[in-house]
């Protein structure tokens, strides 16, 4: 399991290419986010298919941290973005659309191709 320290340096690392969008009116909050690996729980039928999920403040990774790339990382710290500013919209969106329409889906794969170098 990583430690505190190492989440917070990738995290970081994460919350500066979406910094460089401007997605929504404030830059990601990274207080409170915490990572967790936690491969038993992408073994439930629902989760099987991703590598990594966020859950509000939480993200949820299949394998250890140091194991997970920047750009998954960035994908889920994008999730947490977009649940810090339409929370229920994003639910929303969830319980109606496909995961390949989802727009916060889009958004998600879109940012992080914007920020790859
Ligand atoms: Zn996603």
């Amino acid at each position: 399991m990583a430690t505190s320290r190492e989440s917070r340096a990738r995290l970081e690392r994460a919350k500066a290419r979406l910094d460089r969008l401007d997605a929504y009116p404030r830059p990601v909050r990274l207080d409170g986010v915490r990572v967790l690996t936690v491969p038993w729980l992408f073994w439930l039928p629902y989760l099987r298919r991703f590598q990594g999920y966020a859950l509000w403040k939480t993200i949820l990774l299949r394998r250890p941290l140091a194991e997970t790339s920047d750009d998954l990382l960035t994908h889920e710290l994008c999730h947490v973005w977009q649940a810090q500013h339409r929370r229920w919209h994003q639910l929303w969106a969830w319980a109606t659309t496909t995961y390949e329409r989802n727009p916060y889906e889009v958004e998600a794969r879109r940012a992080v191709a914007a920020t790859r170098n």
